[in-house]
């Protein structure tokens, strides 16, 4: 028997255990202390090298043991998902929630924390439709005839291909058979939406012709997928969106158009000039377009579906709606959100925090830069230089567009950048930087002022 698991005869009794944490946590019913308890004593067995039991006696062990208990205890109470910076340059970081909200809006949500007004319509008391909240704004922001709103994009392409083409064939451009963050792959959405993936042309060519020879009795419509996380460049070819959708209903079937990341603003205003706007594709005709809401809308996690009155109605007669639809808070945040717009673009993209950092001038973001090392004590403004950088948009939005933007290099001689990096990420409120050219860089364009002040704080502790 090694030393690890003599260590470990020495566990005190598991109601020793709770004793000890209970006067800690005198609000917590013991039998989810024993509950604690009995898991962590489980991991350790299981895994004893993992933890540091060989050279203890076993004073030190019950010592030990008592402080992870507590320790553990504490953070499962305390919640794990909490307040990040983004210093990345990454504006819709995936892994740090996407777009971040503005606080006015989410505000909003304390007027209906208790009863809604949810599904029943004020004018007869009957019954309403939850999407009725959001489908004439959707309407009249993107031109569209009719819109709904469903939990993620993910879940609108689900719900638009179930509709089109449950038991049918569905047609797909090999160029645009895309994956977008691992679990999201179109051929695997294909088959649980219940569709028969029918793949034409090659990577990087797709004639009209290859569409129009793949129709057939079993063709429920025609899917067209925004490339949003890679660029194919080079020898290319895909048709016209005004030629798909005459060929659709010249054999009447719907085409649809999974957009990925849309925005209702003028794509130039991201520097983009080849990136269409959502107004431009419901121009174009499609029956069903879908977009992600916490991506360049800058609202909260939904997916939305804007297209013809009839296959947005059969979208949302179609049961599957049910599993998918938004619950009263996000309704509120999208309202919100979509509300915003109606202020006209350059004041919707102050305002909207995702777009306001997506947007910032080149200009302000380095004064800015150069005022926060100012305001740094003097002692550690060296460590400090601000230089050209590139944010991304993220999200797979708009792969190709790069965010000219100034950075703050840090260059300090204390740490090395990754454990400088993982200080910073470990800090009580965690701020996520990039390493570049092996020094660690601090992007501000997606920071507001008090984190600027907490950066600071954080910086200062660890650079001192
Ligand atoms: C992001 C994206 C999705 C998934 O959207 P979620 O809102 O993350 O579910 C689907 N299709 C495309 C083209 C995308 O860019």
């Amino acid at each position: 028997m090694n030393q690890s698991n003599q260590t470990l005869r020495n566990i005190p009794s598991v109601n020793a255990l709770i004793d000890a944490l209970q006067s800690r946590f005198s609000d917590v019913d013991a039998f989810y202390l024993k509950q604690h308890i009995l898991s962590e004593l489980d991991a350790v067995r299981q895994n004893p090298e993992d933890y540091p039991l060989s050279r203890m006696d076993k004073a030190e062990f019950q010592d030990w043991l008592i402080t992870h208990l507590n320790r553990t205890f504490r953070q499962l109470t305390e919640g794990s998902l909490k307040k990040a910076i983004n210093a990345t340059g990454v504006i819709l970081h995936t892994g740090l929630g996407r777009a971040p909200l503005n606080s006015r809006i989410a505000e909003k949500l304390h007027q209906i924390t208790r009863y809604t007004n949810l599904e029943i319509n004020l004018n007869d008391g009957k019954r309403g439709e939850r999407n009725d909240h959001l489908s004439p704004l959707l309407r009249i922001l993107s031109g569209a005839e009719d819109g709904l709103a469903v939990n993620n994009n993910a879940a609108a392409v689900m719900l638009m291909l179930n509709t089109i083409g449950n038991g049918k064939e569905v047609i797909l451009s090999r160029g645009e058979m895309i994956e977008i963050g691992g679990s999201f792959r179109l051929p695997e959405v294909m088959r649980i939406s219940g569709c028969k993936l029918k793949e034409i042309g090659t990577t990087n060519k797709t004639h009209m012709r290859d569409y129009e020879q793949a129709i057939s009795a079993e063709t429920g419509g025609i899917l067209i997928c925004h490339p949003s996380n890679y660029e194919i460049q080079g020898f290319t070819q895909s048709p016209q969106l005004e030629e798909l959708v005459r060929l659709g209903h010249e054999h009447n079937l719907p085409v649809v158009y999974d957009l990925g990341s849309g925005s209702l603003l003028s794509t130039q205003r991201f520097g983009s000039d080849s990136e269409p706007q959502i107004q431009q594709i419901v121009d174009q005709g499609l029956d069903l377009i879908s977009f992600s809401g916490d991506k360049l809308l800058g609202g909260a996690q939904a997916g939305l579906i804007v297209g013809k009155q009839k296959w947005v109605q059969k979208c949302a007669e179609n049961h599957l709606l049910r599993a998918l639809r938004l619950d009263k808070f996000m309704i509120k945040l999208l309202q919100e959100t979509l509300v915003c717009y109606f202020k006209g673009e350059d004041k919707v993209s102050q305002e909207l925090d995702a777009l306001a950092a997506l947007t910032m001038d080149r200009k302000a973001l380095k004064e800015r830069s150069l005022n926060f090392v100012r305001r740094l004590p003097e002692e550690i403004q060296s460590c400090f230089q601000v230089v050209e950088s590139t944010g991304k948009v993220g999200s797979g939005a708009y792969p190709t567009l790069r965010l000219p933007s100034f950075a703050l290099r840090v260059q300090c001689k204390k740490h090395t950048a990754s454990k400088l990096a993982r200080l910073l990420r470990n800090a009580e409120i965690p701020v996520f930087t990039y390493i570049e050219n092996d020094f660690i860089q601090l992007d501000l364009r997606a920071i507001d002022a008090e984190e600027e002040t907490i950066i600071q704080a954080t910086l200062t502790d660890l650079l001192k």
